[in-house]
């Protein structure tokens, strides 16, 4: 059986940094608190636990040690009670989600009704929306028809959206809005994942996608697998791997979201190597 591993499986750089900044600030500060997961794997979450990196529902938990601000963005009012409770506070948000904090008020100075194309409560999606007055949060190409028709619209995405769902709801946008600007804030890792997983998808006889069911962007990678090869199977771990995906297979893909450990992967190649083995 041949295993092909996705070249950017994994952790994007964005989460790989994050929990890099966790374990650190654990280790100089003897213990950091993080508002919410860092990262959406329990695995992960754990192992930081383990070190001292505990996670507390609201700032009111936070005591003597500073207080992580995750990946994904942590809502502005959130920031601002930080800073006034004079919590030290470590910022562990990717770059690129930043930039869509400012790219959504840049839209929202143009005078623009805010549509962000994201997941409903997700705490990317929910950061986002902190930074504009009223934004609209469409999941779903059918949200769009409920919509009043609107002069000026700005439109972005939360950055594990497919490029798919993006384009739908934009069409149907178009009969809604005179003047759309949109900024197209997939990030790149986002875009990797996903053009690699479709040609896995083509390729292998079986996929297999590594990541947490709590994970967004993992999720996302399987629906585009499975909507390619119906035989594409997403597992946490290699302990949910079933030896009946795999009677006549010679070609196996493998990927994984952007919240999975490189061990998780690697314990999937080996346990599918060792199916070979037998
Ligand atoms: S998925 Fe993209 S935006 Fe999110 S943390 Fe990773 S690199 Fe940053």
């Amino acid at each position: 059986m041949t295993v092909t591993v996705a070249r950017h499986a994994g952790y994007c750089f964005g989460v790989r940094d994050a929990v890099t900044i966790a374990l650190d600030a654990a280790t100089q500060y003897d213990g950091v608190y993080m508002l919410g997961d860092v990262v959406h794997n329990e695995e992960v979450v754990r192992k930081l636990d383990d070190v001292g990196a505990q996670v507390v529902k609201n700032l009111d938990d936070v005591q003597d040690r500073p207080i992580l601000f995750r990946a994904h963005g942590t809502p502005v009012e959130i920031w601002e009670e930080a800073k006034r409770r004079n919590l030290r506070i470590i910022d562990a948000t990717c770059p690129l989600v930043t930039q869509i904090h400012h790219e959504v008020e840049e839209l929202e100075s143009e005078g623009r009704q805010i549509i962000i194309i994201g997941d409903h409560g997700h705490d990317e999606v929910v950061g986002i929306a902190s930074h504009v007055k009223a934004p609209i949060v469409v999941s779903k190409p059918d949200e769009v028809d409920g919509l009043r028709k609107m002069r000026k619209v700005g439109v972005v995405s939360q950055s594990t959206q497919t490029i798919e769902n993006v384009q739908a709801i934009l069409a149907r946008l178009l009969m809604k809005g005179l003047d759309i600007r949109f900024i197209n804030t997939i990030c790149f890792p986002t875009k990797q994942n996903q053009s690699e997983v479709k040609d896995l998808a083509v390729a292998n006889e079986v996929v297999i996608i590594v990541g947490s069911f709590t994970s967004a962007n993992t999720k996302r990678l399987a629906q585009i697998a499975q909507s390619l090869n119906p035989r594409s199977y997403q597992v946490a771990s290699h302990t949910d791997l079933r030896r009946e995906w795999f009677d006549g297979v010679e070609t196996v893909g493998v990927t994984a979201g952007a919240s999975t450990p490189d061990h998780l992967i690697e314990g999937v190649v080996a346990a599918l190597q060792g199916m070979e083995e037998r």
